[in-house]
């Protein structure tokens, strides 16, 4: 296959380690960064992301399928995982051979791995989740729960290394109110256990209103901040909410496949929706729907060619698009076409795609498709302490 890939997505280290910095500078100097990489990182790359994160002193990982943890133990990472949902149990005897950490919400799924450590004559490491206001997985903050939670701490070959629950917005009142009902759990549940496990409250638009400085516990689970991503769930930002300066990680190209002036009049693509209005030199590009590109592109994306922006004309169709450099002389067939990325000043970001689709950007980039192929500009050597 000497065909030159028709699509490719391409990671900037530098930009994710300065992000790292920045959510670093958010914390108190002892908390630990636990990267979330669920969903082939965000549509980075499950396993490069993986590398470059734990390189750059991000040291723990969470995932939310057993599959995507065994990848990552399979391409030799050897970091705490944490398994952001509960254990299938099918799955459990290989979640403890390969030494992750799920996270439980019920007491049956407590004795299933109590039992595997058991067999094995060690403790299992999990994670306990309270649900405080998501509504998914996790122990309502009920009596209930807390008795179910004392019975856990008595399963002595289990160690619950971590006590977390999941923010459902950045409203202040919401969080204060989920915040305090976590802190009523953790109590109950730390008295049980006879000591306290880390607790993690904070992913990025928690981490982006400022809280942790409020909340200085032990853990944070950004994903979105790490990748560059302004978080989507966020109200106007408050007077009191850091400015974050975040980098664009992931830039998706492609290049030119085929050029051809058309004359004034010529409809393009399906339905003939577009007409052009005078004589157009269209550009056609290997990338479409089922490669992650919006069908809502269509009639208001565009692209970037040798530096100036170039709008998609016609309908986005399954593996192509189109786009009009009639005012790009030097576009040529085999030009780079960046899809999202910047070129100098000009940049098409997550947050352009998003909007176009009205949806958030970690929805369009988890779209790409995972077969493209992931590359990485690296960092010299130099450079690649950890933050
Ligand atoms: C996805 C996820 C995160 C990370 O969320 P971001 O908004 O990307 O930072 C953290 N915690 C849980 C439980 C998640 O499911």
């Amino acid at each position: 296959m000497d065909e030159p890939a028709r699509l490719r997505v391409h990671l900037d280290e530098a930009a994710l380690r300065d992000n790292i910095q920045t959510v670093r500078r958010l914390l108190t100097p002892a908390a630990t960064v636990m990267g979330v990489v669920k969903a082939h990182a965000y549509g980075h790359g499950l396993v490069l992301a993986a590398r470059l994160l734990t390189r750059h002193g991000v040291q723990h990982l969470a995932v939310a399928t057993t599959d995507e943890a065994c990848t990552l133990r399979d391409a030799g990472l050897q970091v705490p995982i944490t398994l952001l949902s509960p254990p299938a149990p099918a799955a459990m005897a290989e979640l403890v051979a390969r030494d992750l950490r799920p996270a439980l919400s019920t007491l049956a799924a407590a004795r299933d791995l109590h039992r595997i450590g058991v067999r094995r004559g060690r403790p299992v490491p999990v994670h306990l989740e309270i649900d405080t206001g998501l509504g998914r997985f996790g122990w309502a903050p009920t009596a209930a729960s807390i008795a179910q939670i004392t019975r856990l701490a008595a399963l002595d070959h289990l160690v619950v290394c971590g006590i977390y629950t999941h923010l459902s917005s950045q409203d202040p009142d919401l969080c204060a109110h989920q915040l305090r009902l976590f802190t009523w759990v953790y109590a109950k549940a730390a008295a049980a256990l006879g000591y306290r496990p880390p607790r993690h409250v904070l992913a990025s638009s928690g981490l982006a209103a400022g809280l942790h400085r409020r909340t200085r516990l032990e853990m944070v689970r950004p994903g979105a901040l790490l990748y560059g991503l302004p978080p989507s769930y966020s109200p106007p930002a408050s007077p009191t909410a850091p400015t974050l300066d975040l980098r664009p990680v992931l830039s998706l190209t492609s290049r030119i496949e085929h050029l051809a002036r058309l004359p004034s009049g010529t409809p393009i693509g399906y339905g003939a929706t577009y007409r052009t209005a005078a004589s157009t030199v269209v550009a056609v590009v290997p990338a479409g729907f089922a490669d992650g590109v919006p069908r809502q592109l269509t009639g208001s994306g565009r692209v970037l060619i040798c530096g100036h922006y170039a709008p998609v004309i016609g309908c986005v169709g399954m593996t192509h698009l189109t786009v009009d450099v009639t005012h790009i002389p030097q576009a040529t067939v085999g030009e780079t076409v960046i899809l999202i990325g910047a070129h100098g000043e000009r940049a098409i970001d997550a947050q352009e795609w998003a909007r176009l689709a009205t949806t958030i950007n970690s929805d369009v980039l988890t779209r790409i498709a995972p077969a493209i192929a992931r590359t990485v500009t690296t960092l010299p050597h130099a450079e690649r302490k950890p933050a």
